[in-house]
């Protein structure tokens, strides 16, 4: 596990974040998920291994269908940062294309099967 600084794309939003996106990263077939094409690395546990740094006031929030799994993202360069997922709300992923060092394309994600859910 490796501590990383992520961000979105204008600085705004900040978060330090500590997990292994080569073997604990997802993406997910859901409605939303397929859309945006984010890979998704996960944090063990989210009180302890993230924490954001700035930009409370810059996140905005997305919901929809069972309103359960929260979905973050700057409200200034609109790109989506981490989620709360509806599979366990209490479970934390970040963008790993916002985590710096990391290529997502470099990793081989598992599937999640949202789908199902939607
Ligand atoms: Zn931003």
């Amino acid at each position: 596990m490796t501590t990383y600084r992520g961000s979105c794309h204008c600085g705004r939003v900040t978060f330090e974040a500590r997990t292994d996106p080569f073997t604990r990263s997802v993406v997910c077939n859901c409605s939303l998920c397929r859309r945006r094409g984010a890979v998704m690395a996960t944090i063990a546990d989210p009180e302890t291994d993230f924490r954001l740094l700035t930009g409370e006031d810059a996140i905005g929030e997305y919901r929809f269908h069972t309103r359960t799994a929260r979905h973050y993202f700057c409200r200034y360069c609109g790109i989506y940062t981490h989620h709360r997922p509806r599979s366990d709300p209490s479970m934390l992923r970040v963008n790993a294309a916002c985590l710096e060092g990391v290529d997502p394309s470099a990793l081989e994600p598992a599937l999640v099967d949202g789908r199902s859910l939607d």
